[in-house]
C-alpha cells in the first residue's frame, strides 16, 4: 500500500525549502523502497534549489544516502528486504555498449525508479540524482542499492553515496594513484579532501594540498596532505615541484573546476603523468593551453564522473577498509543535524568551514 511520509522539497528557484507530505508508491518491478537513516547534505543539493540543474521543479533534495530496503518490486534481485544499503545515482543497464564491453563503471544507460514520488496534491516529484533521500524513505531502482557491512555507522556510510566517493575514485579509479606516487589536489573541500584521502589509502609518497583557506589545508593534513601550498600567497606550480625534486608530481587532481586552476595542475605535474578534473565547471567557462604543450608533456588528461566508482565494486570495499581502521571516514561529517536543518545547513555551507553537515533519521 502506498505510504505517506516527510521530506524536504525545493518547491521553487532559489527559495527555502521546506518540509512536506511525500506519496511513496509501492515499489514495481526492479524498484525498492528504502528507509532513509541518514543522508549528507551535498552542494548539488543546493544547486537544485538555486535553479542550477534545471527547472523540474518541485525536487525532493537528498543524495548520500544509507538506509534498509524495507520493500522490493517483482523481479529484484540485487537487494533482499532488511539489506542496510548505500544508496547510488548510477545504476547500471548491463546492456549498453560501454557495459557490453565489461565497463560498466562508465554505463552511459544509467536508471532511476520508473514510478514517481508525489506531493500530497498528486504533483510529481523529481528526486535530486534520481533518489530523494531528505525523507523518511524513497523510491529508488533496485540498482541504486548497494548492500554493505551494517557495522558502519549510517550517517558515514552514506557519504560514499556521492563526494566522498567521487573523490577518492578520482584518485584510486580515475588517477590510478599507486603505491609511491606524487600527487598533488587543487581545492579542498568535500571532494578534495577525498582525493587526498583516496591517495593515502593508495600508498601516496607525497600529497600536496592546495587552497586559498589556512583553516582548510590544515584540515586537509588530517586526511594525509604532507604538504600544503596556499595559492593566494606562492605560486602552487613552482611549490609543488620545490616539493618533488624540481619535477612535478604524478597525479594532478583539480578538486575546484575553474579554468586557472586546472591550468596550476596541468603545469604542476610531471612528464608524463595525469591530470584528473573532478571539480565540474560552469557550461561558460574555457580553457585555452598552447597546444604543444599538451603533447610535448604526454601523460593522460582525464576527467572522473563519481569518481569513476562501481558501486557495487567499490562501496563494499570501502567500508571494509573503514571498519578496520583504514579509511577515515569520519572526518567529513562535520555535524548530524535533523532533517527539517537542511536550509540551515545550506547557509553553513555557504560560509565554508563545514565538509558536511548529514541529515540522521
Ligand atoms: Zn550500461
Ligand atoms: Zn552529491
Amino acid at each position: 500500500m502506498a505510504q505517506q511520509v516527510q521530506g524536504v522539497v525545493a518547491m521553487a528557484k532559489g527559495e527555502p525549502v521546506s518540509m512536506q507530505t511525500i506519496n511513496i508508491p509501492d515499489p514495481g518491478p526492479g524498484e525498492a523502497v528504502v528507509a532513509i537513516q541518514a543522508c549528507g547534505v551535498c552542494h548539488t543539493d543546493l544547486h537544485y534549489r538555486e535553479g542550477g540543474i534545471n527547472d523540474e521543479f518541485p525536487f525532493l533534495l537528498g543524495h548520500e544516502a544509507a538506509g534498509v530496503v524495507e520493500s522490493i518490486g517483482e523481479g529484484v534481485n540485487q537487494v533482499v528486504v532488511g539489506d542496510y544499503v548505500i544508496l547510488n545515482w548510477r545504476a547500471v543497464c548491463g546492456q549498453c555498449r560501454s557495459c557490453l564491453k565489461g565497463k560498466p563503471q562508465y554505463c552511459f544507460n544509467t536508471h532511476n525508479a520508473a514510478q514517481k514520488m508525489t506531493l500530497e496534491d498528486g504533483t510529481e516529484l523529481s528526486p535530486a540524482l534520481g533518489i530523494g533521500a531528505f525523507c523518511e524513505k524513497t523510491l529508488v531502482a533496485a540498482g541504486q542499492c548497494t548492500k554493505v557491512d551494517r557495522d558502519a555507522k549510517p550517517e558515514v556510510a552514506g557519504l560514499l553515496g556521492c563526494g566522498v566517493m567521487a573523490g577518492i575514485g578520482a584518485a584510486i579509479n580515475t588517477g590510478e594513484v599507486s603505491r609511491g606516487d606524487t600527487v598533488a589536489v587543487f581545492g579542498c573541500g568535500g571532494v578534495g579532501n577525498a582525493a587526498i584521502e583516496g591517495s593515502r589509502i593508495a600508498g601516496a609518497s607525497k600529497i600536496i594540498a592546495v587552497d586559498i583557506d589556512d583553516a582548510k589545508l590544515e584540515l586537509a593534513k588530517s586526511f594525509g596532505a604532507t604538504h600544503t601550498v596556499n595559492s593566494l600567497e606562492t605560486d602552487p606550480v613552482e611549490s609543488i615541484r620545490g616539493f618533488t625534486d624540481g619535477n612535478g608530481v604524478d597525479v594532478a587532481i583539480e578538486a575546484i573546476g575553474l579554468p586557472q586552476t586546472y591550468e596550476q595542475a596541468f603545469y604542476s605535474r610531471d612528464l608524463a603523468g595525469t591530470v584528473v578534473l573532478v571539480g565540474v565547471p560552469h557550461p561558460e567557462m574555457k580553457i585555452e593551453l598552447p597546444y604543444i604543450e599538451l603533447f610535448g608533456r604526454g601523460g593522460a588528461l582525464k576527467s572522473s564522473w563519481y569518481g569513476d566508482c562501481l558501486p557495487s565494486r567499490d562501496f563494499p570495499m570501502l567500508i571494509d577498509l573503514y571498519l578496520q581502521g583504514r579509511l577515515n571516514l569520519e572526518g567529513f561529517v562535520s555535524e548530524t543535524i535533523e532533517l527539517d536543518a537542511v536550509e540551515e545547513a545550506f547557509r553553513k555551507m555557504e560560509g565554508g568551514g563545514v565538509l558536511r553537515s548529514v541529515v540522521v533519521l
